[in-house]
């Protein structure tokens, strides 16, 4: 038996992969502490863990800062988490000087958790609720200028606030690896290996278990007509305007349409709903899914992993550059189109374009197949209690560095050869052209040398 300590921060999306997992672990005879809010104690209890309330932690916060979480800011979450461990840290201190857990499994970004396993020397397994990012698979992410502008000019903030965890001896060299998939640190990612990004290039302390869910209940599509469902998740959610498109483009349709707007959106103004059409703050969206015939998702990770493992296939409509990478790696399955255009006429022409061909089904029941073959959470319970993992010593991605260091100082090394000569033999006027024009190029150059290196590497290794 072990003791475990679980953390999570305040998101059903972090949370919910979790839980079967620590049911899991629970009934193995393992002692589960879960650190994380009343908003999920129920939850939590359910599945047999000791819950631990940690709302008193959580900073109050300013009408500023409450927007910007609810627009999902990169600067404001991480300095909301970074306040949080400042916060918690007395409380954690006791805490792992009494509960003494064995290990700790804590969510990717929930920096009290890792931080405090770090600081404790205990072993630490993270949960990953999305694709595991690392410069490779990061490369799926599209994200919009207002992320990026949030992105750059957040930093300095960032770096501040990082700079005050140093009293309490939590040591951060920069947000980057707080935050990223390393190969060094054992890791339990809820996707199977095919579906992940690059899977290639994630050393064996990554155990793919596939989507963890509680139904093990299997698809069945068999009904008089169509089940469509919507929901855009449980954060950015309060998208009347997309609703109401949604069910202007389908109230004509001969199908059920079931739409989950959350919890933050009202119901209510729809009062005039057609008769096909139902409305509700949150529903049992899995057993939705298991009838499903068209999902119009978020691409919240858990969401398309659930829609996948009911054979539900989807229509793509990423909010955020996290869910644009998932829609991108569901469309390349085939079993999903992105929706380019949200308007009435472009949801209904994607919708039937799902419902008039069989292709997206096919797809969607092979990616499900793929995830029921997964170990799933038995397999994230086996990985936990046996931390910390030794590595098998390959690592893709150091190996990808020192080839692509070396592509890029003989690349440099001939531009200044070229410059050289053009300025001997021909004139120094022309040289800041070939110097501007190489700096340009080299990044996109350099992307695909990436990638070259990244696939002989893995040929190599599959020998
Ligand atoms: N969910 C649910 N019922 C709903 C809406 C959402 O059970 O009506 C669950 C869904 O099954 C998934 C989670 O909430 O497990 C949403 O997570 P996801 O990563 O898809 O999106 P997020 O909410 O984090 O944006």
């Amino acid at each position: 038996m072990k003791k475990i300590a679980f953390f999570c921060i305040p998101a059903h999306g972090h949370t919910n992969p979790m839980l079967p997992v620590a049911e899991e672990l629970v009934r193995r005879g393992n002692a589960v502490r879960f650190y994380s809010f009343s908003e999920f104690e129920n939850k939590i209890s359910a599945v047999g863990a000791e819950f631990i309330s940690c709302d008193e932690f959580l900073p109050e916060l300013t009408e500023q800062e409450k927007n910007r979480l609810k627009n999902v800011s990169t600067t404001e979450m991480t300095i909301q988490d970074i306040r949080i461990t400042m916060n918690m840290n007395s409380f954690l201190e006791k805490e792992f000087r009494t509960f003494c857990p064995d290990v700790v499994y804590t969510d990717s970004v929930c920096f009290w958790g890792k931080l405090n396993a770090w600081k404790h020397n205990v072993p630490i397994v993270v949960s990953t609720s999305t694709f595991a990012f690392n410069q490779l698979s990061s490369k799926y992410m599209k994200n919009s200028p207002g992320e990026i502008a949030d992105m750059i000019f957040g930093l300095p903030k960032i770096s501040k606030e990082l700079k005050k965890l140093e009293p309490y001896g939590y040591h951060v060299k920069n947000v980057l690896s707080l935050i990223q998939s390393d190969n060094k640190t054992d890791s339990v990612v809820y996707t199977s290996r095919s579906f992940q990004p690059y899977s290639e290039s994630f050393s064996g302390h990554y155990e793919f278990v596939g989507p963890s869910v509680f139904s093990k209940k299997l698809p069945d599509k068999n009904k008089d007509r169509p089940l469509i469902y919507i929901s855009l998740g449980t954060v950015i959610n309060d998208r009347p305007d997309f609703y109401g498109k949604c069910i202007k483009a389908l109230k004509q349709q001969n199908a059920d349409v079931i739409i989950s707007c959350g919890n933050t959106a009202d119901p209510g103004v729809y009062d005039k709903l057609p008769d096909n059409i139902k409305i509700y703050p949150y529903v049992d969206q899995l057993e939705i899914l298991s009838k499903a015939d068209v999902f119009i998702t978020h691409c919240g990770m858990n969401s398309v992993s659930e829609s996948l493992y009911m054979a539900a296939p989807m229509v793509l409509y990423p909010q955020t550059g996290e869910q644009f990478a998932v829609a991108r790696r569901t469309a390349e399955t085939g079993a999903g189109i992105i929706l380019t255009d949200d308007t009435a006429g472009g949801i209904r022409s994607a919708v039937n374009e799902i419902l008039s061909s069989d292709k997206y089904c096919k797809a969607a029941e092979k990616c499900s197949m793929d995830f029921r073959s997964c170990a799933g959470a038995a397999g994230a319970a086996d990985f936990i209690e046996s931390a910390p993992h030794s590595s098998d010593g390959i690592d893709v991605i150091d190996e990808l560095n020192i080839s692509c260091g070396k592509f890029q100082a003989a690349y440099w090394i001939i531009i200044i050869a070229i410059i050289c000569l053009v300025g001997s033999f021909i004139s120094w006027k022309y040289v800041w052209i070939i110097g501007f024009a190489a700096g340009i190029l080299s990044a996109p150059i350099g992307k695909i040398i990436q990638e070259k290196n990244y696939k002989a590497i893995v040929g190599r290794r599959k020998k």
